[in-house]
């Protein structure tokens, strides 16, 4: 059963997103979320709900800080927004477990990786109550979340959505496994369970069938997005009135930018026009407009500003690591061929 979505949430950001983001100073991500979470930050408007391009500049605010951060806090966010839509939002508040304030909001995360490498089963049922074993990797944020939402298989009958509590017994987050040195800080390690508790949310199949799959997945453009801005601000931080080579370069990005951001607030206003339509062709499209124009950006601006950009301003080093590694959350030439193969029957809307 899919809830109706609306744009009510229950109380009020304290204090703005931005003043929060600056107060944040060293933070590690795991930390940074946690105040995110405190101050209120994540309750963001749901998707479809009237202000879909709100919830995205938020991602793409705190990308702009650290995009790491935002891999944690789209995760949390996109993980609240689905047990709102598979009308389980008492499932979002609760207990935290082992070592944290009773009071204080568990972080959130979502796990849906597939493949014979990363399944989870149902090894025993109960109505919602459910015991799972099994395999997920790329769990971003596996050391620090509280719960997550994994996808997981009943026999042939899936996926399933269960809700994990990460203190539960037979949850074992891996220590190793995880070498990247962009986005080293979301530590996505792969997670085993071993007959653990779990309660399914919605049937099977809901996760899947919600719009809000692919307007949730049209969102992770816009962390893409902010880290992009991150590069191009540094850009334009240096240069100078009288410096021709590094207008081009400005040039180039300032349109690349443009391009993608048109493209965002574009899907944000048709996600928000038709909240039940299939998203899927926005979704993917939007994705690779940003991810070709943060892929530019990075390149252009890299070129421009030299290698004191990438080894003496640790700013640019770290978001210049992250980026494409982030990026690589796109399918690649997948998901253009996912594009490609649903807009092949139709008439392109491509007329201006
Ligand atoms: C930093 C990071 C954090 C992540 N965190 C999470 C998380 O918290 N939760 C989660 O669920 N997942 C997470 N993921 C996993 C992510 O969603 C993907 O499952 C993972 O990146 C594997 O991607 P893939 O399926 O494209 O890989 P593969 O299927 O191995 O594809 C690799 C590449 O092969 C090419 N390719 C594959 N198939 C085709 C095809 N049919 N046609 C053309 N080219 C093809 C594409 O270029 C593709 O990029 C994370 C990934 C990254 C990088």
């Amino acid at each position: 059963m899919i809830a109706r979505r609306d744009d009510k949430r229950a109380g009020r950001p304290r204090g703005d997103l931005d003043t929060t983001l600056a107060a944040l100073g060293g933070a590690a991500p795991a930390e940074a979320l946690s105040a995110l979470i405190a101050g209120g930050h994540d309750r963001l408007p749901w998707p479809g709900g009237g202000s879909t391009l709100a919830r995205w500049r938020a991602f793409a605010a705190v990308a702009h800080r650290d995009l790491s951060l935002a891999k944690l806090f789209e995760g949390h966010c996109d993980a609240l927004a689905i047990l709102h839509e598979l009308g389980a939002d008492a499932l979002a508040a609760g207990a935290t477990g082992a070592g944290r304030a009773a009071d204080t909001p568990p972080r959130w995360a979502v796990w849906a990786a597939e493949g014979s490498d990363n399944h989870v089963t149902v090894v025993r049922r109960d109505g919602d109550a459910a015991v799972l074993s099994g395999r997920k990797g790329w769990c971003s944020g596996a050391h620090d979340v509280e719960r997550a939402l994994v996808t997981c298989w009943d026999g042939e009958s899936g996926p399933h959505l269960a809700c994990i509590d990460l203190h539960s017994p037979g949850v074992d987050v891996q220590d190793g496994g995880w070498h990247a040195v962009g986005m080293a800080a979301t530590r996505s390690v792969p997670v085993r369970l071993y007959n653990s508790p779990a309660a399914l949310v919605g049937d099977a199949g809901d996760y899947l069938a919600r719009a809000g799959f692919w307007q949730g997945g049209a969102g992770i453009a816009a962390c893409w997005y902010g880290g992009a801005v991150a590069l191009a601000d540094a850009l334009h931080a240096r240069a100078s009135r009288d410096d021709a080579g590094r207008h081009a370069a400005l040039g180039d990005v300032d349109a690349a930018l443009h391009a993608a951001a048109a493209a965002l607030r574009e899907a944000a206003a048709a996600i928000d026009a038709d909240p039940s339509a299939d998203a899927m062709a926005l979704a993917l499209r939007v994705r690779r407009i940003v991810e070709h124009a943060a892929t530019s950006v990075l390149a252009i601006a890299g070129e421009s500003l030299g290698a004191p950009a990438y080894c003496l301003d640790a700013r640019f080093a770290r978001t210049a690591a992250d980026l494409p590694v982030f990026l690589r959350q796109s399918h690649g030439a997948r998901d253009a061929a996912a594009l490609g193969a649903r807009i092949a029957d139709e008439v392109p809307r491509w007329r201006l």
